[in-house]
């Protein structure tokens, strides 16, 4: 047995990873290999048939940022003629359109804008909250807690506290990229620094705020680069066991200033299958059909992925980057069937909830 098949075997088994041995298997397993333990290790840890999937959307209620990440082309620095914020009227228009079609998560996320005061998102959740009481506020980025805390002059604890009072249940992952300082330093050197994200999601998860963690890959990170993100989310995770999933999508370069080149398919699944492998305290692995679209989802799922992520009825980050990847519940639920699986609709937190699909079965 070759050192690359033993630990392939260890690795499916659910056996810890170390980081050179992730490393090997993902530089040296072939993706059938690499793939096929990854998808013994998922039918393991998730033996039935259910492939879940979120009904969401994602409203970018600014583009002013202050921050100017170089992968980015959807921000508009403070004074632009293109910039905007919406009103509370038309955040709340946009919720209860996707709560007609049964979303049960809304991710209010957007810009770091120095002009919005901590009152906007405390009587914006609040609003949501009492129009909406079945819907998951799950929204901002590290980067915009952060942001909102500077500005006001507060500890992200205190900041954290004030949202979860106006109805913040949950954050998204976002605005991880790479955690390795050099790279960070090089695509989004006035973001937060990786320490940082890490304490926020730590501050989070430690007062009872559950959050994804997430991984923008293909810009300028190396393999190893790539492998130490999973080990330092792991690492959290083992302290904290505050996140409820990984997910992760790859860099779409076309319009953004940092330009490159956009993963091919291959990149798109070895990344998903190490993740399952190495990830070994991590329960749930997203397909992210945006960036890659639904077919290459669609194969996610047979390589370590067990949810399809969400529906993301509306969404301007990654479009404006230049993907154009849409897709209906009736085109999510057929992938997930042909891939043999049985769609199921859950929450934010991986419930099951009782909520019709929109195909027979
Ligand atoms: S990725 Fe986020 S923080 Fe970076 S420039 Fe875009 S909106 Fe701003």
């Amino acid at each position: 047995m070759s050192e690359v098949e033993r630990l392939l075997a260890q690795a499916a088994r659910g056996e810890r990873l170390s980081r050179e041995q992730g490393l090997a298997l993902y530089r040296e397993a072939s993706l059938h290999d690499l793939g096929a333990a990854a998808h013994a290790r998922r039918s393991e840890m998730h033996p039935g048939r259910d492939v879940s999937y979120v009904i969401d959307t994602t409203i970018n209620y600014t583009n002013i940022c202050n921050v100017h990440c170089t992968f980015c082309a959807f921000f508009r620095p403070e004074g632009h003629a293109e910039g905007y914020t919406m009103t509370h009227d038309e955040v709340l228009a946009r919720v209860a359109w996707a709560a007609e079609q049964g979303a049960t998560q809304i991710m209010v996320q957007g810009g770091v804008n120095p002009d919005l005061a901590i009152g906007y998102y405390v009587e914006l959740f609040r609003a949501i909250g009492e129009r909406f009481p079945d819907v998951d506020i799950h929204s901002l980025s590290t980067s915009e807690i952060c942001g909102i805390a500077k500005r006001e002059n507060m500890s992200v604890e205190a900041v954290l506290r004030t949202l979860r009072a106006a109805g913040l249940r949950s954050l998204p992952g976002a605005g991880a990229e790479i955690l390795v300082e050099r790279v960070r330093k090089r695509i989004s050197a006035r973001k937060i620094d990786d320490d940082r994200w890490l304490e926020v999601m730590r501050i989070a998860q430690g007062l009872g705020m559950p959050t994804t963690a997430t991984m923008m890959f293909g810009s300028i990170e190396t393999d190893a680069e790539r492998i130490t993100h999973l080990d330092v989310l792991r690492e959290l995770q083992d302290e904290t066991h505050g996140f409820l999933a990984f997910i992760p999508w790859y860099y779409v370069p076309h319009k953004t200033p940092l330009r490159g080149r956009e993963a091919t398919g291959i990149e798109y699944l070895r990344v998903i299958a190490i993740s399952r492998l190495y990830l070994d305290n991590f329960a749930h692995i997203q397909a992210s059909w945006l960036t890659p679209g639904l077919k290459l989802g669609q194969l996610a799922l047979l390589h370590g992925a067990d949810d399809m992520g969400g529906t993301i009825l509306e969404e301007r980050v990654v479009t404006l980057a230049g993907s154009s990847n849409h897709a209906t519940r009736a085109d999510i639920e057929r992938a997930i069937r042909q891939a043999g699986y049985i769609p199921q609709v859950r929450d934010t937190y991986f419930q099951r909830r009782d909520y019709p699909l929109a195909t027979p079965a």
